[in-house]
Order: structure tokens, then C-alpha cells, then sequence
């Protein structure tokens, strides 16, 4: 039956289940707080610069492919993805890199210079990835876990691929090299886990990655969103900017519509919210309608990291260091600094970064001569009660100097513009519960049935997509979600 179907959020949750639900036949009103759509994807274009807050590696194109084909389109009519040479680098604390590519003979040679009795160890664990990936991917990720029962099914074959380990112990299982380890370990990090929490099954972006490549979009992620936002709207579906939902609205076991933060009412059959889950149900939907997500149960969650991320447009290029694409620059501590900022939520003062350069391959991101760059500093929760308006400024300033000192030099005085993120914009901007920028933590137990369904567990006509829901956070997880949704609501 044709159904009217509200979505909270233009996130790519969102707009994956906006497509997928129109291309179905259903009345689809998309309704987006802000003034663009894209949630951790936005994007600011400032003074000839152009900046991707979010996102920047995509490593299942396959899954945009498969969203255009049941539109009737081709995804390579609305932009281009290109494979990134190399993946990235990962530079340990003395500057030296791990550079990690398609190029197997390369790959090995760095490994054999590490440690020479580690390249068959890695080339056991690569095997082993396969059959992780046909699980954890394949079968799993688009399944709903609506009841125990789904989750039974699987354990078996879980606990036959070990994925009761974390993600560092699998690893350490097949690699001696501390450093190797954690080159092949930190992927979890990527969707908001701590290598020593995370589960195994995350080795499974190992095996994505080599098999499909680490890909970035012509012209920044941006175009990504643009391209689904016009695929949605040419699907008959309604893009609502500036339109913040402030309540949903339920009738005994159902909902029936939203309350926008204007006051007005929208009614609707089924209501889909991309919006954070723990957000969506502390303060979308009044205590007094909820039996299973109560606050108190909410609170008892682990959620993710989050983060500080700068962005800074300069008037210079780095092209002649070290530094490529995608650099992870990992410092002195690894093992305690995750875990002052997952588990004790302390604001230490040393830190790890990721670095993206998308200008360094795609030069029109920059005004001639210069280069858009942003750095990105995982940091606790708000559960620290750190208070960023005192401690942004110095993070900040350590970050620079840190670059400055050892990648970048003369940088601070390249810096034609800038802008800064921390954990109060995403959790008072993008909503996320604590400002856990990728939602409730990977733990084998926040994961498939254990994490919030697909469909609420408290009113059958509200479903979820987006990081918060199964699979989880990163681009596959989410654009795995919206299939969910898709396969639940049905067709019209
Ligand atoms: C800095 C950063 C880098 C990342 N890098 C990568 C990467 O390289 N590769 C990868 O695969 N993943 C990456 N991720 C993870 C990935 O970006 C996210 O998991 C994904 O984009 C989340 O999409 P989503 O649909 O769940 O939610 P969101 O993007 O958060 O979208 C939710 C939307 O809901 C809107 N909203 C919230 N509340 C309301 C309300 N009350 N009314 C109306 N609208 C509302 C928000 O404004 C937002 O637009 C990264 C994440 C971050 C933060």
C-alpha cells in the first residue's frame, strides 16, 4: 500500500532510504534541520575553498552503483569516484610511514622490512578476511535483527570466525610488529570503535578495501550528496531544508506524525528517522511512551569517540613532504590514549590524527597555489564534561603546532582560513546523543540484535537508518541501514 512516510534527516541514511522508498512507489517529505542535507557529510565552501566535514573515503561504491540501478539510472551520470593512490599512509611516532595501496608486492616489502616474519602472518590474515566479509557483509549487514531468535542463528558462525575477540587481538594473532598491528587493526576507529573493543568482524574492512579499493569522489563527497538529494527529488520525493522536527507524535502503540519545532503538525503512515537513535528517542519522543528505551537504559549505553576536527585553508601546498591524501599520523601512546578517550573520557594532551589533503589530488578544492586541508583528533564523549569552551582554543593550538613542528612547517602562517568542530557540534548541531559522532559505540554487544532495530521496538510504523541503527556507522553501514528500511516497509 502506498504510504505517506516521513523522514527525520537529509543525513546519507537519509537519503538513501528517501531514494529507495520513492523508487518503491511511497509519498516520501524528507524533513532536514539544516540548511543542506548531508548530516556529518555537509559540506562548507568558503573563499574559493571547499571542505568535506565528514566523510572522505568511500570503500563500497559497489552500494551507490546498486542505489542508482533500482532508480533506473546510472550513478556515473551524477558524479565520478576515482580509486585513491595510495589508500593512505600511516606515519608512526617518529614520522616513519606504513603506506598502504592496492600494490601487493609493495606491501610486502615494507612489511618484510618491519619485521621479515611477518609477511606470511599477514597473508594468513588477509586470507582470513574473506570469510569474515561473506558473513559480516554479505549475510548479515542488510538482514534486519528484529528477534533473539536472528541473532542465535548467527552465533554460531560468529564465534566460529572469533569474533569475540577485538579487532587488535584478531590482528595480533597473525602480526608480531606493534606498529603492523596497529596498521592493520585501526579500521574500527574509521566508524567510531576502539581497536581493543571493537569486534573482529571489523577486520572485514581489511578484506573491502583490498577487494574493491579505498575510493574518494571527483570534486569532494559533497557531490555525492548533491547527486542523492536530485536522485530523490526525481524520484517525486520532497527535500525539506530548515525544517527541524521538535517531537514524534504517538497514538497509543503508533505514530502518527511530527511536530516541527515551528509549531506546525505533519501527519504520516510511517515515520523513518535518520536522526541518532539515542537522540531520537531522549528527546523526540515524551518518557512517557517509552517502555523499552528509557532514559536510564539510554544512559547505560557505550557510545562512541568523538571528535575535534579542523579545517584550514591555506595559501600554500605541502606537496613536497611525506604527506599524501589520507595520512593517519599515530602518536607515542596508542593503546592508552584510546583508552583515556573510550573508557576513562579524558582529555589527554596528546593525540593521534588523521589528515586529509583532498586538494593534494583534486586541486580545484583550493584557490591556485593553495590547499584545503583537515585535520581530525578523535577526543572522548561529552560524558568527560570537558568544557570545550575553555579547552578548544589550546587543543587547537597543540594541533597546529604539532604539524607545524613535524609535517607542515611554517603552517600557521599559511592559514588564509579556518574553521573548528568539537564534540558540542555534534551533539547540538548533527543531534547525537553525547556528541558521539558515530553513535553507539562497535561493541560485539551494541551490534545486530543488541543494537536499536531497524524497526523501533516500541512502535511498529517507526523505522531507523543511519549510524545508529544495524550495521552501524561509516558510509556501508548507513547505505546498508536504508536497504533495511527499504525491505521492512515494503513496496507500495
Ligand atoms: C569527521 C568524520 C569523518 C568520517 N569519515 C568517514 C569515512 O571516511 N568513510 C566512511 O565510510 N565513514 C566516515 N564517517 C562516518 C560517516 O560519515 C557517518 O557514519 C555517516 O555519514 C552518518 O550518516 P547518518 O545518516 O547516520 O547520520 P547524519 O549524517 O548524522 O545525518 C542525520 C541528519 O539528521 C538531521 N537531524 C537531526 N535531528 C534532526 C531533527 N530533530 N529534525 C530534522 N533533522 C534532524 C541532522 O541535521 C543530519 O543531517 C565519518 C564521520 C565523521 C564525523
Amino acid at each position: 500500500m502506498r504510504q505517506t512516510i516521513l523522514i527525520i534527516g537529509g543525513g546519507l541514511g537519509g537519503l538513501a532510504a528517501g531514494i529507495r522508498l520513492s523508487a518503491k512507489g511511497h509519498q516520501v517529505t524528507m524533513l532536514e534541520k539544516r540548511d543542506k542535507p548531508g548530516g556529518k557529510a555537509y559540506t562548507y565552501k568558503t573563499q574559493g575553498f571547499t571542505f568535506d566535514s565528514g566523510p572522505t573515503i568511500v570503500t563500497a561504491p559497489f552500494m551507490f552503483d546498486e542505489l542508482w540501478r533500482i532508480a533506473g539510472r546510472r550513478r556515473e551520470d551524477y558524479f565520478t569516484l576515482e580509486e585513491c593512490q595510495p589508500y593512505y599512509r600511516i606515519f608512526d611516532a617518529k614520522g616513519r610511514f606504513f603506506e598502504y595501496s592496492a600494490n601487493e608486492a609493495e606491501l610486502v616489502r615494507q612489511i618484510r622490512e618491519l619485521n621479515p616474519g611477518d609477511v606470511a602472518g599477514y597473508k594468513r590474515f588477509m586470507t582470513s578476511t574473506k570469510p569474515i566479509f561473506e558473513k559480516g557483509f554479505v549475510e548479515l549487514a542488510e538482514q534486519p535483527f528484529l528477534h533473539f531468535t536472528d541473532m542465535l542463528k548467527v552465533a554460531p558462525a560468529l564465534v566460529r570466525l572469533k569474533s569475540y575477540l577485538s579487532t587488535y587481538r584478531y590482528v595480533s594473532g597473525f602480526i608480531k610488529n606493534d606498529f603492523l598491528r596497529r596498521c592493520f587493526s585501526f579500521h574500527p576507529l574509521f566508524i567510531g570503535g576502539n581497536p581493543f573493543d571493537a569486534s573482529s568482524i571489523y577486520a572485514m574492512v581489511d578484506y573491502l578495501e583490498r577487494e574493491w579499493g579505498v575510493h574518494h569522489a571527483v570534486g569532494g563527497i559533497g557531490t555525492i550528496i548533491t547527486a542523492m538529494a536530485k536522485l530523490f527529488t526525481e524520484l517525486g520525493g520532497s527535500l525539506q531544508l530548515n525544517a527541524e522536527v521538535a517531537e514524534i507524535l504517538v497514538e497509543g502503540r503508533k505514530v502518527v506524525g511530527v511536530r516541527m519545532a515551528d509549531g506546525q503538525v505533519r501527519r504520516a503512515d510511517t515515520v523513518v528517522a535518520n536522526a541518532d537513535v539515542a537522540y531520537t528517542y531522549h528527546k523526540l519522543i515524551a518518557p512517557r511512551h517509552r517502555k523499552h528505551f528509557t532514559d536510564a537504559k539510554l544512559r547505560s549505553k557505550r557510545y562512541s569517540m568523538s571528535l575535534v576536527v579542523l579545517y584550514l585553508g591555506l595559501d600554500r601546498r605541502y606537496d613536497d613532504g611525506d604527506l599524501v591524501q589520507h595520512n593517519v599520523i599515530l602518536g607515542k601512546r596508542y593503546k592508552g590514549l584510546l583508552n583515556d578517550i573510550f573508557n576513562r573520557h579524558h582529555l589527554s594532551k596528546d593525540f593521534s590524527l588523521y589528515l586529509h589533503r583532498p586538494s593534494h589530488v583534486d586541486p580545484k578544492l583550493a584557490p591556485k597555489g593553495g590547499e584545503a586541508l583537515y585535520v581530525l583528533s578523535p577526543v572522548p564523549n561529552l560524558r568527560s564534561h570537558t568544557d570545550w569552551s575553555q579547552a578548544a582554543r589550546p587543543y587547537r593550538d597543540a594541533i597546529v603546532n604539532f604539524l607545524e613542528q613535524h609535517y607542515m612547517p611554517g603552517l600557521s602562517k599559511h592559514i588564509v582560513v579556518e574553521h573548528m568542530v568539537d564534540p558540542r557540534y555534534y551533539q547540538d548541531t548533527l543531534n547525537n546523543y553525547l556528541g558521539a559522532a558515530f553513535n553507539m559505540q562497535p561493541l560485539l554487544t551494541q551490534s545486530a540484535w543488541f543494537r536499536p532495530h531497524n524497526r523501533s521496538e516500541e512502535f511498529a510504523n517507526l523505522y531507523f537508518v543511519g549510524g545508529g541503527t544495524h550495521p552501524g556507522a561509516g558510509l556501508p553501514g548507513v547505505l546498508a541501514s536504508a536497504v533495511i528500511a527499504e525491505k521492512l516497509i515494503g513496496p507500495a
